[in-house]
């Protein structure tokens, strides 16, 4: 691998090193705040639209998770960027992307897993993977709203037997030798404004308690799931993260925080067509 074409200026590795290191301390606080903690949670930095120069930099302050939304954009920068990077996927996931993404040697998640056709689907074009299983997490629609993707929550514990999410969760451990169902992930509204900072966020709380019915279900298959015992939970990007942190966030998957704002997917796709 050649980095030689992708190094950042200096003057941007200055930009990245302060507000990485900025994340990471309000990580750190926001992680402390929450009593049933423990493990240390991971911050995946979502680098969707920035170009591996950006990655770089962040790779050269100890940064190893980065998150991509785009199969194509990713496959990319994978090629340009060092092996020991842990990709992971929070696009929409389409089954058609399966044999594409399981030829990332060092894909390390897939966050948006929603359906048993895509888990056979990538679990299929695994085969030839000679590491560890996948790490999936399965996408739960906390905020109900129609354009976000996802499975709905479970909000009665025990969980209904016929229920989407633990279906899913148990067709992929009886089934999916190449994947391993490692938690749950979810966007949910953004509705976190600076003033209401110490107001938990009901899609947060959500995906907890989907959580910890889920993990109730899956008893009978401990020891073939999540970490240590627990599912993990991904919720929180930069205008939220705190708050999810503070609910028991696992891992959180921060962008424009990082990295400055982003253009807008029709400005992307303009510029790629003038
Ligand atoms: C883009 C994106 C993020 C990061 O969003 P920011 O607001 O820039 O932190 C996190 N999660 C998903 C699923 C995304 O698509």
């Amino acid at each position: 691998m050649s980095t030689a074409a992708v190094r950042p200026t200096q003057e941007r590795v200055e930009e990245l090193r302060t507000s990485l290191a900025e994340i990471r301390a309000r990580v750190q606080q926001a992680a402390s705040a929450n009593a049933s903690g423990g493990r240390q949670p991971t911050l995946v930095a979502v680098s969707k639209y920035k170009p591996a120069s950006d990655i770089l930099a962040c790779y050269e302050n100890g940064q190893r998770d980065f998150g991509e939304n785009y199969v194509q954009e990713l496959v990319d920068k994978a090629q340009q960027l060092p092996a020991d990077i842990r990709w992971h996927f929070i696009g929409t996931f389409q089954t058609n992307k399966s044999k594409i993404l399981a030829s990332i040697p060092n894909l390390y998640a897939l966050q948006t897993v929603g359906s048993a056709k895509g888990a056979d689907a990538l679990n299929k074009q695994l085969i030839s993977r000679t590491t560890t299983p996948l790490n999936v997490l399965l996408q739960v629609n906390t905020s109900g709203e129609d354009v976000k993707s996802g499975l709905p929550p479970l909000t009665s514990s025990p969980a209904p037997p016929d229920a989407e999410l633990v279906q899913l969760a148990r067709h992929i451990i009886s089934s999916c030798p190449h994947l391993h169902l490692q938690g749950l992930m979810t966007i949910g509204s953004l509705t976190e404004s600076l003033s209401s900072v110490e107001k938990p966020n009901e899609d947060f709380e959500k995906l907890k308690q989907t959580r910890d019915v889920l993990e109730e279900a899956l008893a009978p298959e401990k020891g073939k799931w999540g970490e240590d015992g627990r599912l993990l939970l991904s919720m929180g990007m930069s205008s939220d993260f705190e708050a999810a942190l503070r609910t028991g966030s696992d891992i959180v998957r921060v962008g424009t925080g990082i990295f400055g704002s982003r253009p807008k997917k029709e400005e992307v796709k303009n510029a790629a067509m003038s």
